[in-house]
């Protein structure tokens, strides 16, 4: 089953640790708006027919206005039946949640909103430079419960430096009284060319060390569990089954087709990227040119992904698949190194499958490097 990604590329500011695309000028926002729905008329033989998802994220899309929103749903009815999408997903801050905008998303079908509420700290929102308060967050909660918005997703970021003193018992509970279907714990990572990543530089900042990340995503990970949610890939918990389902074909590696600055597809093992640059994006949707750069995935590429993103989820990568893609080479280079890494106590096999210990989960991108074919 495949998906549809659109990505708004706008920000009210600037968070200090991001390093998505986004501009915080809107004044090209509507024209951006006309280049996405003419991308999505342009490639609509591209579209793969089997779309079940939408996922609409940036940047900030609940900064768009109502029409501008619904002008893209308008040309999306062009190219697929919206009404047989299972998961239509918008990504909305808590600042901008107010009743007639949940109104709106509701007519136009919407029946997933992921929040980015990040903390419940308002000391943490400011020094990420965060928009909202801790008090937009319970209004805008509150707002959303009274809609009855079939799933909810809670953003949340834990890592960061110890001198912000957080308590997040007192911050899980807080996201957990809202009973959210879904949460998405993101480890504060230090980018370039971020202000975080500024700061660094200068020695004046550095990421919390690899016990401590350990520390609070077990703590994190337990803690969410004795409520009910299942822990179902590094960052991601569900609770009653309510798992992403647009994410989860990414992991699956089903196909998906991004529209927008900076949107990455993925179809027929073709991986594709827009440009991430929103005047010239415009500009070239504009005149019909050349809006994007793709490579076609080898076959150690293919293998390495399948590696990689299983190790993300609890059920690991099936080797058997890895196995019947690779030459016996690569096949008895694997076996050695899987003996090696389930001695050194990082994975453990159950069957056909490789799984990461929960304890070194957020290894898992080293673990895959280990694995990777050449
Ligand atoms: S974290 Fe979200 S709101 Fe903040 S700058 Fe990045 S995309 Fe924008």
């Amino acid at each position: 089953m495949s998906g549809i990604y659109i990505h708004i590329p706008f920000c009210k500011q600037a968070c200090h640790y991001c390093d998505f695309h986004f501009s915080t000028s809107l004044a090209s926002k509507s024209n951006l708006v006309s280049a996405i729905t003419k991308e999505i008329i342009l490639r609509k033989s591209e579209i793969p027919k089997d779309v079940k998802s939408l996922y609409i994220g940036g940047g900030t899309p609940s900064l768009l206005s109502l029409q501008e929103l619904t002008t893209i749903f308008h040309s999306l009815e062009k190219v697929i039946e919206l009404r047989n999408l299972n998961e239509i997903t918008l990504e909305i801050n808590p600042e901008d949640i107010n009743e007639e905008k949940l109104d709106h998303f509701k007519a136009l079908g919407i029946n997933r909103l992921s929040i980015g509420v990040q903390s419940f700290d308002n000391k943490v929102l400011k020094w990420m430079n965060r928009i909202h308060s801790n008090q937009q967050i319970i209004d805008g909660l509150n707002l959303i419960k009274k809609y009855k918005f079939e799933d909810i997703s809670i953003d949340f970021i834990y890592g960061t430096p110890s001198f912000l003193n957080r308590n997040y018992g007192i911050e899980i509970s807080s996201i957990l009284e809202f009973d959210p279907s879904h949460l998405s714990c993101y480890l504060l990572t230090i980018e370039e060319g971020t202000y975080f990543g500024h700061l660094e530089k200068k020695n004046e900042l550095k990421s919390i060390n690899d016990l401590q990340s350990e520390q609070e995503f077990l703590w994190l990970s337990n803690k969410l569990q004795s409520k009910g949610y299942d822990h179902y890939e590094i960052s991601n918990f569900s609770l009653n089954g309510k798992y992403s389902f647009h994410n989860s074909n990414y992991w699956k590696r089903f196909s998906y087709i991004g529209f927008g600055p900076g949107a990455h597809s993925f179809i027929q093992r073709k991986r594709r990227w827009n440009i991430s640059n929103n005047a010239q994006y415009i500009k070239k949707i504009d005149l019909e040119n050349v809006f994007y750069q793709e490579e076609k995935l080898t076959t150690n590429d293919f293998i390495n992904e399948i590696i990689m993103l299983g190790l993300r989820t609890k059920n690991g990568f099936n080797l058997e698949t890895v196995f019947k893609n690779t030459n016996a080479d690569n096949k008895s280079r694997l076996i050695e190194k899987i003996k090696e890494l389930i001695n050194k106590k990082l994975i453990i096999q159950k069957q056909d499958y490789i799984i990461m210990r929960k304890e070194k989960w957020l290894l898992s991108e080293y673990v895959s490097i280990e694995l990777f074919t050449i």
